[in-house]
């Protein structure tokens, strides 16, 4: 079973990694983070490039065999509706059955998706929960797992940089390092 973690990770953050690690261990197995090329829901806010924010994920899962980068979203056409992503991947690899990881907070959105009703038979939806929000509860969801909470968002670390303030322990190292060294979120 395959893990997928999607989102716009713009960067990704410490509260991304403890979620994906305690779901991986919690499913027993690998997880994927899939950085979106273009979200539908999110598309103004966006910073890095797709490619910034693939490499710095490349940089956070390194060393890590639970954890990796999948770029299929980066190759497909925008905007990256997450039925269009499971197509894609049922395609290029079809004996993998995979997984949906899902905070509560894109659960709550999930019925409005495009094509929603499709992806239960896609991928199997995981839940977990994330401080301040409730867990929604409807018939596409499968499973609600907890996980570690760090009260952490690509926002604050984003408003952090842009006020010179420390984003250490917030981000990995190499993260940090990657953002500085390109004048990201200036
Ligand atoms: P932004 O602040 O830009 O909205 P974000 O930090 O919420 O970004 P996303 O890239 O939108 O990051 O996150 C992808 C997924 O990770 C979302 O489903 C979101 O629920 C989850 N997530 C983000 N931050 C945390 C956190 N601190 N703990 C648990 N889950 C998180």
């Amino acid at each position: 079973m395959e893990v997928l973690f999607g989102g716009s990770f713009d960067p990704v953050h410490l509260g991304h990694l403890v979620v994906a690690e305690a779901a991986g261990e919690a499913l027993g197995a690998h997880v994927r983070f899939v950085p979106a090329r273009e979200q539908p829901f999110k598309r103004a806010a966006l910073v890095a490039t797709a490619e910034q924010r693939a490499a710095m994920l490349e940089l956070a899962v390194a060393g890590n065999p639970r954890l990796a980068v999948e770029r299929i979203e980066l190759t497909l056409p925008p905007p990256s509706y997450t039925v269009r992503t499971l197509r894609a991947l049922a395609q290029r690899e079809p004996g993998n059955r995979f997984t949906l990881l899902l905070g509560a907070d894109a659960a709550q959105d999930l019925p409005a998706w495009h094509e929603a009703a499709a992806l239960p038979g896609l991928a199997d939806i995981v839940v977990f929960a994330r401080p301040g929000t409730s867990v929604p509860r409807h018939s596409l969801i499968g499973r609600v797992i907890e996980v570690p909470a760090l009260d952490i968002s690509a926002t604050a670390i984003r408003e952090h940089v842009k006020r010179g303030r420390s984003i250490r322990y917030l981000v990995p190292d190499a993260v940090r390092e990657y953002l500085a060294a390109h004048g990201l979120y200036h």
